[in-house]
């Protein structure tokens, strides 16, 4: 049996349509998933990639500005993998922080993500079945960040669900993992590239040298979703180009 093939499996990949959540939705058909990608906006351009590829995919409709919204698509759907991608950042001194950036953030990458886990757990429990839930994490699930408290705050709670739900569930079957990206080249940190000295400063604080790309996260989620990776829970895998251990 080759213990990282996920052939056979259902996953459901939140923020699909761009970015790391395209490149761990690609990796994990390619890996032989049936994959379901969830959106805000349907996820057009990742569904043809892995057609074309032939493998197995659909779009899902989800807007985490209501938290709640991915809580009904589980129960007697026959999911087994389960990525929690989808995540937004508000900048601004902590002097002004506003509430709506305070609120949204929290909701989306924290609120959003546990109770879609919640659900999750609930439809395999009832189901008698196992499964793999793989968070995505943050540098600044570790480090404070600067001019961005909602989404630190958040990233800390993402670590700390997942080490939380790891310890309620992994006698039960379930592996609540998660990755902690470093600096990815993706639409999120495409402003800090187009500035020269924060780019020189980040990469001179690399060790690989080198932006991560999405690839490098979708990876990592493969083994966290396949039997490979089934006596890991409640880690947070950093995959950040050595920035942490620096
Ligand atoms: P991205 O390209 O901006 O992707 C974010 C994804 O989340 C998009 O698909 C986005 O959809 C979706 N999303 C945002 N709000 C949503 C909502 N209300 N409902 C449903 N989906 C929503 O950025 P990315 O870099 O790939 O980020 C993916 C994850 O990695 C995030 O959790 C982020 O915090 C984390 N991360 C990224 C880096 C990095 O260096 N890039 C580093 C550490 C952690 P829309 O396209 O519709 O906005």
């Amino acid at each position: 049996m080759n213990r990282f093939s996920l052939t056979g499996r259902k996953a459901l990949v939140t923020g699909a349509n761009t970015g790391i959540g395209q490149a761990i939705a690609v990796a994990l058909a390619g890996a032989g998933a049936e994959v379901h990608c969830a959106g805000r906006r349907r996820c057009d351009e990742t569904v043809a990639a892995i057609r074309t590829a032939g493998s197995t995919a659909d779009s899902v409709l989800v807007d985490f500005a209501d938290p709640m919204a991915a809580t009904g698509l589980f129960a007697g759907a026959g999911y087994d993998i389960l990525v929690n991608n989808a995540g937004i950042i508000r900048r601004n001194d902590s002097t002004d922080f506003t509430e709506e950036d305070w609120d949204a953030v929290m909701d989306v990458n924290a609120k959003a993500l546990f109770f879609t886990c919640q659900a999750f757990a609930k439809a395999l429990l009832a189901e008698g079945k196992t499964g793999k839930v793989v968070n995505i994490a943050s540098l600044l699930s570790f480090q404070g960040g600067i001019r961005v408290p909602s989404y630190t705050a958040s990233k800390h709670a993402v670590a700390g669900l997942t080490k939380l739900l790891a310890n309620e569930w992994a006698a039960k079957g379930i592996n609540v993992n998660a990755i902690a990206p470093g600096y990815i080249e993706t639409n999120n940190t495409e402003a800090l590239r187009a500035d020269p000295d924060r780019n020189k400063a980040i990469l001179d604080r690399i060790p690989a040298g080198r932006w991560g790309r999405a690839e490098d996260i979708a990876d990592t989620a493969v083994f966290l979703s396949a039997p490979a990776s089934d006596y890991v829970h409640g880690a947070v895998i950093n995959v950040d180009g050595g920035w942490l251990a620096r």
